[in-house]
């Protein structure tokens, strides 16, 4: 009894990783569509028009509807203002995490730390960008008992 324990304890900790990721970014999960840029309700149309990139123009340029469920990405003229509140806490989120590792574990100076945060923040920019604007629509169609907006 004790060596089934001990065993199934051990296969819990070596596949950690791998069950966490089974079990909150398997598809249909708020996570998968969130961080793979799919639609929140079908996880299966494309949040965005274009793949990833640093091009200022195509970074946050969305479609109007789902192209799988025509769920409505843009509720209201002007939505994604939210959106900056929620990158704002990414950001701040993001240099906290960035300054404790470059100070604590890393062992930088201060400026060097600071520098390191610029560096991050603009590495991340267009993700940061991404993940704010599909937070916001994922929150919004998460707290709506219904969406009225198709
Ligand atoms: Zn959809």
């Amino acid at each position: 009894m004790y060596v089934k324990h001990v065993f199934f304890c051990k296969f819990v900790i070596a596949n950690l990783l791998k069950i966490i990721r089974v079990i909150m970014f398997k598809k249909g999960t708020k996570l998968y569509s969130i961080f793979n840029h799919k639609c929140p309700k079908c996880h299966e149309g494309d949040f965005f028009k274009h793949k990833l990139t640093y091009h200022p123009n195509k970074i946050t340029k969305l479609h109007d509807n789902c192209p799988n469920c025509d769920l409505k990405y843009m509720l209201e003229p002007s939505f994604f203002y939210g959106a900056m509140y929620v990158s704002y806490g990414i950001t701040v989120a993001m240099f906290v995490a960035v300054f404790i590792i470059a100070k604590v574990f890393i062992g930088l100076e201060i400026l060097e730390s600071f520098a390191a945060i610029l560096i991050t923040a603009v590495i991340l920019m267009p993700l940061n960008m991404r993940l704010s604007r599909i937070l916001s629509v994922s929150y919004t169609h998460l707290t709506l008992p219904t969406t009225p907006y198709v």
